[in-house]
């Protein structure tokens, strides 16, 4: 189970549908004790939307004759407790002279409740009985007898198995509570630019300037194979191949690194995202935390510039195949190939920020922590 995000608003799983099920057996147990030798046919009346998935998994279970009716009578708005019961709604079925079996999701402050059970009873019920799937004790303060109650919880807001959060998240079979850790609150880079562009070098500075942490895919996988882990064994047979390592390794990597330095001011990401499909991946590891890519710092050079460093680059290093126009054109299409629809990407979500990255070091670096400074 994991976190979900509901609106605005992240919940954490609470009680599994398990619990949830076992919870339903024992009371349903108790009310077909209660009931068995019952002369008559109770309604059982479901108290709508809410309880609309407990009142069909409690009913599955009885064993005595029993009608099925509903009502709709709601206090609450959002995740604040309004303070007013609104009249019901909907009641079909004639109560008079009948025993009714009231089957709620959860009884809080106990407003809902013990306004319908009066309603009930105004219309000439013979008897109320109330069935709740959730009380919250420590808010409930009301006389009225709660006669079969499944499970007891803490005073947090809940949603799932029927229970929502601005009508969203009723969906779960499993119940969630309102997450109230604390927000992530550290910050999203990633760096771009072509090769030559002087990307490895400024990481470094900024990093070190800004207090981030610098998460470079390469750097990861190398330190992985190095220490001989299972996930670096796959990666170096696979880079043996000439394969690419999956995403699923990439990424799961990525977020190791975050959830292991939960103290950084922010991550500079360096060669990752490659492609659109990691960019989106990125952003559903982040959502998970609670974060999002806060810019991307991206340094502009125009071709030609590229192109002279390149050769530069391979000629200081002694690699005469790569000096060879062909080859460093190439390199240069291909980056440009993979990297335009993730900058598509990311200029969607307003994000993009582009730096002029000719110049000396200095001068970049300058640039780029007029930047960044922006956001810390
Ligand atoms: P009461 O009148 O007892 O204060 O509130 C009862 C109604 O409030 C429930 O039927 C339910 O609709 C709503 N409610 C109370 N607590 C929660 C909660 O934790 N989560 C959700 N989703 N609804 C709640
Ligand atoms: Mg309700």
């Amino acid at each position: 189970m994991e976190k979900i995000l509901l609106k605005d608003k992240y919940f954490v799983p609470y009680i599994s549908y398990e619990k949830i099920e076992s919870a339903i057996d024992a009371v349903a147990e108790r009310i077909n004790q209660d009931f068995k030798d019952f002369d008559g046919i109770p309604i059982v009346l479901c108290v709508l939307n809410g309880s609309i998935v407990f009142t069909g998994e409690l009913m599955k279970r009885f064993n005595f004759p029993c009608e099925l009716s509903s009502v709709r009578l709601s206090s609450y708005e959002g995740t604040l407790s309004m303070g007013v019961t609104r009249r019901i709604l909907g009641l079909t079925t004639a109560i008079k002279g009948r025993t009714v079996i009231v089957v709620e999701d959860i009884v809080d402050t106990g407003k809902t409740i013990t306004d319908l059970s009066e309603i009930l009873r105004e219309a000439g019920a013979a008897d109320v009985k109330i069935c709740t799937l959730l009380l919250k004790p420590e808010v409930y303060k009301k006389d009225l007898k709660l006669d079969y109650v499944a499970m007891e919880i803490e005073n947090r807001f809940i949603v799932g198995f029927g229970l929502d959060y601005d009508q969203l998240g009723r969906n779960y079979k499993d119940i969630y509570i309102l997450d109230t850790a604390k927000p992530d609150t550290r910050k999203y880079f990633l760096i771009f630019g072509p090769p030559g562009a002087g990307k490895g070098t400024q990481a470094a500075r900024l990093v070190e300037r800004f207090g981030l942490k610098h998460v470079s895919t390469g750097d990861l996988l190398r330190r992985e194979m190095a220490a001989g882990t299972e996930l670096g064994m796959q990666a170096k047979s696979l880079i043996e191949k000439g394969m690419l390592v999956p995403d699923e390794v990439v990424e799961g990597m990525i977020a190791s690194e975050i959830e292991a330095n939960p103290d950084v001011k922010g991550f500079l990401f360096d060669g990752f995202p490659r492609t659109a499909a990691q960019a989106e991946h990125l952003d559903r590891i982040l959502a998970g935390c609670g974060g999002k890519v806060d810019a991307v710092l991206s340094l502009a050079i125009p071709d030609k510039t590229v192109f002279e460093r390149i050769r530069h680059r391979a000629e200081i290093e002694n690699r005469p195949d790569d000096t060879k126009p062909e080859v460093i054109q190439n390199r240069i299409d291909t980056y440009h190939a993979k990297t335009e629809p993730v900058v598509a990407f990311y200029k969607g979500k307003g994000v993009y920020r582009e730096i002029d990255g000719t110049g000396t070091i200095d001068e970049v670096f300058s640039k780029l922590c007029a930047l960044t400074d922006n956001y810390l």
